[in-house]
């Protein structure tokens, strides 16, 4: 879209398909939001503020309500100019009714929860409901590392690993929405149980808490390891972020921890490439900060164990986006839904 388009349907808001819509990435911790530029990914306005999950569903929507308003107002929109919302959400979803079946990060669980009718209650902008990854997944292939390539998979590395889909220009959603959920599939089936019922996932190998917990593991093991002594002996405070500071400084333990968590992800990678053989393959999240501690046994294994998709052609790219990935996801899925016209004719 030319830049002399936008202006003439910014001037004519009749006819016109708005161009900033708002994106909510809600967290288990904290709820971030923004006014997002759809045509230039421009973020306007954003905020985050703690999610307080605990005061329950009523009150988490009442803030989100009120942050939807702050926004557009220091964005310097007026309503009128907001197409809609976005809502990205850590869990699953029943999108066509607009509310949340269970969300396992938030207490309660948010079952049967009318979000997209108590949003549009609140705001009168419609609203629309997105699985987080894939809110991720789609700012990732519209403004980010993914921009420039229509199939790609996104894997994003936190408290599990979750991820998402793009296949010919187009966010694939499966069943209810549920394709993309990389961390669930199966890399030892003799593995340690996983929370979604089954055993082995690459989430109980290679999220944040798996790496953490290899690192207690070491440490009460008696290996000789510098984690211990950076937390001063409070074994609670040992994170992935201490694990990977360690292994930067050159602890052997923790190198090996982010070795193996490497190359399980490098696993699960090496199956997505071969089923979907995309472009491009976007690492994120927390986790994947760890950069090449992290990427390099990635990259390592999965030159080991593909074998049919042409590798040369596949790039394995960190994330760009940061944490504003989600809400310009969840802003672009507004956009979508509330003008498909616009994305058939693009
Ligand atoms: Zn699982």
């Amino acid at each position: 879209m030319s830049q002399e388009a936008i202006i003439t349907k910014r001037e004519d808001p009749a006819t016109a398909a708005a161009v900033h819509y708002v994106g909510v990435d809600l967290g288990g911790t904290t709820i971030t939001a923004g006014a997002v530029n759809v045509v230039s990914g421009q973020v306007l306005g954003r905020q985050q503020i703690p999610t307080l999950g605990k005061e329950g569903p009523d009150a988490v929507m009442a803030r989100m309500v009120d942050l939807v308003h702050a926004i557009i107002a220091d964005a310097g929109l007026r309503q009128e100019d907001v197409g809609g919302i976005g809502v990205g959400l850590p869990g699953v979803l029943d999108m066509e009714r607009g509310i949340t079946v269970f969300l396992p990060n938030l207490p309660g669980g948010w079952r049967n929860v009318p979000l997209k009718a108590t949003m549009e209650a609140g705001t009168g902008l419609p609203t629309y409901l997105l699985n987080d990854v894939r809110s991720f997944t789609l700012g990732e292939k519209t403004f980010g590392a993914g921009r420039d390539v229509d199939t790609l998979v996104c894997v994003a590395i936190g408290t599990g690993i979750g991820g998402g889909m793009v296949i010919s220009g187009k966010l694939h959603m499966g069943l209810d929405g549920t394709a993309g959920e990389v961390g669930h599939q199966v890399i030892d089936p003799y593995g340690p149980p996983c929370g979604c019922g089954s055993r082995g996932c690459l989430e109980t190998f290679a999220s944040g808490p798996a790496i953490t917990s290899m690192a207690l593991k070491a440490i009460s093991h008696g290996r000789m390891t510098k984690i211990a002594e950076m937390v001063s002996y409070d074994l609670n405070q040992v994170t992935p972020e201490i694990v990977c500071r360690a292994a930067q400084a050159g602890d052997p333990v923790a190198k090996d921890i982010y070795e193996r968590a490497g190359f399980y992800l490098g696993v699960g990678i090496a199956n997505l490439i071969t089923i979907i053989s995309p472009q491009m393959v976007v690492i994120g999240g927390g986790v994947a900060q760890a950069g090449d501690l992290l990427l390099e046994p990635v990259r390592r294994t999965i030159r080991e164990r593909v074998h049919v998709t042409p590798l040369e052609k596949v790039q394995i790219v960190p994330a760009e986006l940061g944490t504003n990935a989600g809400l310009i996801g969840a802003a672009v899925w507004a956009s979508l839904q509330a003008a498909p016209e616009k994305a058939d004719s693009d």
